[in-house]
């Protein structure tokens, strides 16, 4: 049987489909030049306090408090502002890690600070979701 142009069309189109989407997913969930992208892979030193399958948890560099801890997604999320309906999960999870982290940290009596920066105006310097934990004064 003869094979039409256009069955055969719809089949490369298909075809490049599938190759296409497995790209856009790495893109997507690693973004080259990402500082905490970069982190998440281990291209940077840095311990971990926890990690599992979907958040990374590590002290910041430049602390600004005596505990100072950066609860992170392992996908790359831009911003507060990139959150979608999907991401409810993983922003209430982070919160309850942050929560975890403060008990570990001793200061769960104290008081602590739970801050999502929010791009530029928001004192966002590392375009990828994270969640501050600040408290120990
Ligand atoms: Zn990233
Ligand atoms: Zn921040």
């Amino acid at each position: 049987m003869k094979t039409s142009p256009l069955t055969y069309r719809s089949v490369n189109i298909k075809n490049s489909r599938l190759f296409f989407n497995p790209c856009h997913q790495t893109l997507y969930s690693l973004e080259e030049n990402c500082t905490f992208c970069k982190i998440i892979k281990g291209e940077e030193s840095s311990g971990f306090l926890y990690q599992d399958e979907s958040l990374v948890v590590f002290k910041d560099i430049r602390p600004h408090a005596p505990v100072h801890v950066l609860i992170v997604t392992r996908e790359h999320i831009r911003s507060p502002n990139d959150l979608k309906d999907k991401d409810k999960d993983i922003v209430l999870k982070m919160i309850v890690k942050a929560k975890e982290m403060a008990k570990e940290h001793s200061v769960t009596a104290s008081g602590y600070g739970l801050v999502f920066d929010v791009e530029r105006g928001g004192g966002q310097i590392i375009f990828h979701l994270h969640l501050h934990l600040l408290g120990g004064w």
